[in-house]
């Protein structure tokens, strides 16, 4: 028993959350909120805890330890270039399916189904805010973005000093990065718990009867999620990855399904860090870079969402999308998707800024709504397995300049 993997014992928390859901139903939902909830919440901040100082001192320790500016800046290049691809492609195959399954199709909005919806910032707005004013101020909201460009001025800061001054600043980011990996390792031990509570309310809340409306679109969300981890990711990890797709699965399936619960990659984020340099064997030096820049701009899974949907909103309303609103949504998509942040529910707040691009009700986002954090469960995991195939690549390009 002691010695079961722990992604088995993870595996296990969902099954068994799942049917005690079920059993238990809405009527027990006063008892597991007041009891079993804050468990999970727990849970989640104990990995929330870690976020800030893993992001920061991993991306330093990232960029110091790559060296040279040069290095850094064909790594970063060619890190961003997958990344916006990937994201394109997974729009595409969210159409794809979408098209080919007519989700919404037949169905109509009732008008009490409304829901309030926080307006979503525009493209510049993401880029201004993208620049932190006040990094502390941004680290103590947990910000990620800032205080990824707070950390690439420091690293690059202290590349520029170099000699013995930069030495000691990168050793003591070093053995700080090793400290937050240590109480990763502490927080995951708990992980199957943490699991178990965290899903147990939203399947006794959600129940069958809920679902099956919007079945069609959980339906699309898993097809795409699947066409996109095995027809790109599979592809990226074998052919420039250095791992064959069932290795590469194996190697990240504990990431996954914390992913999977949490619905969040930030708080993803330093299980995929762990995960990927001792399962995958990606070195340090590139999931640090690497990783957390992923888990805030690259978000495949948020991408194939948004193209469900917009078609979604699109079938329920009885809009035809022309073919320009449709690259029209591609384009957005894109960059919503570098603008939505790691956590829960982030997504959906983006799916307005591409809805409104096209001229799309935000009414449907009402629907959308209901079921979003099943949806959320199926983009986080794609958007974490999405990083870490792009580090298994560069990982592996980066050696032929080792051996140059
Ligand atoms: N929850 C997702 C994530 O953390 C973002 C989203 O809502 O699409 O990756």
């Amino acid at each position: 028993m002691v010695s079961m993997n722990l992604s088995v014992k993870i595996f296990l928390a969902l099954v068994l959350s799942v049917v005690v859901g079920l059993i238990a139903g809405p009527d027990a939902l006063p008892f597991i909120k007041w009891w079993i909830a804050p468990i999970g919440t727990m849970f989640i901040n104990l990995i929330k805890m870690m976020i800030v100082p893993v992001v920061f001192t991993s991306l330093i320790v990232g960029m110091t330890s790559i060296g040279d500016t040069k290095k850094l800046g064909r790594i970063g290049i060619k890190t961003i270039v997958i990344y916006l691809c990937t994201t394109a492609i997974a729009i595409l195959i969210g159409f794809a399916v979408a098209g080919l399954f007519h989700p919404g199709i037949g169905m109509s909005m009732t008008s009490d189904a409304a829901v309030e919806v926080k307006k979503a910032p525009s493209v510049m707005q993401v880029l201004v805010a993208m620049i932190p004013a006040n990094p502390i101020a941004s680290m103590a909201k947990a910000d990620i973005l800032p205080i990824i460009i707070f950390a690439l001025f420091v690293g690059v800061g202290i590349l520029q000093v170099g000699g013995e001054r930069a030495k000691t600043l990168i050793s003591f980011f070093d053995a700080c990065a090793e400290v937050c990996y240590k109480i990763i390792a502490m927080v995951m031990a708990v992980s199957p718990i943490g699991v178990f509570c965290l899903l147990l309310p939203v399947v006794a809340a959600n129940g069958p009867s809920v679902l099956l409306p919007l079945l069609s679109v959980i339906g699309c969300m898993a097809i795409g999620s699947v066409i996109h981890a095995v027809g790109v990711y599979s592809t990226l990890a074998r052919v420039w990855g250095g791992h064959t797709p069932l290795a590469f699965f194996k190697g990240m399936s504990e990431a996954m399904m914390i992913a999977f619960t949490t619905c969040s990659s930030a708080g993803t984020l330093p299980v995929n860090m762990k995960n990927t340099q001792e399962k995958l064997g990606v070195s340090r030096e590139v999931t640090s870079f690497v990783l957390p820049l992923g888990a805030t701009i690259n978000m495949d899974g948020t991408a194939v969402y948004m193209g469900i949907c917009s078609l979604f909103v699109a079938n329920v309303f009885g809009v035809d999308l022309s073919f320009g609103q449709m690259a029209m949504i591609v384009l957005t998509g894109t960059l919503a998707s570098i603008g939505t942040a790691g956590v829960p529910g982030a997504g959906l707040i983006m799916l307005a800024m591409v809805l409104q691009s096209v001229g799309l009700p935000l009414e449907g986002l009402a629907l959308v709504a209901g079921i979003d954090r099943i949806l959320d469960m199926f983009r986080t995991c794609l958007n974490i397995t999405g990083d870490a195939a792009v580090a298994c690549v560069i990982n592996e390009t980066e050696k032929k300049y080792q051996h140059a």
